[in-house]
């Protein structure tokens, strides 16, 4: 199901949970068991960019060589394992 709103890579994957419960939207990621049935949006979220659409936040952030290489090959992880491969193809 593509939502043609959503600019961001769809990606759906684990993140505070063990299970996927991460979504991107726009390039920015939302709590998954956040989804409110009335509102039909999610109310928690929207704060964390998302690592396939904005690797460079998530490698800001990091302080030191170790952890950017370790973030680089998690990034990579998630985009082979979650990744829409249109979307990557379109975006790389
Ligand atoms: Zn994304």
């Amino acid at each position: 199901m593509e939502n043609s709103e959503n600019k961001g890579c769809n990606i759906e994957f684990p993140l505070w949970a063990i299970y996927p419960d991460a979504k991107c939207i726009n390039g920015y990621l939302y709590d998954m068991d956040s989804w409110d049935e009335e509102l039909g949006g999610f109310t928690s979220g929207g704060d964390e960019p998302c690592p396939i659409c904005h690797p460079e936040a998530w490698l800001d952030n990091c302080e030191t060589e170790e952890e950017r290489e370790r973030t680089k090959k998690w990034i990579e992880i998630l985009k082979n394992t979650y990744g829409n491969p249109k979307w990557l193809l379109k975006h790389q």
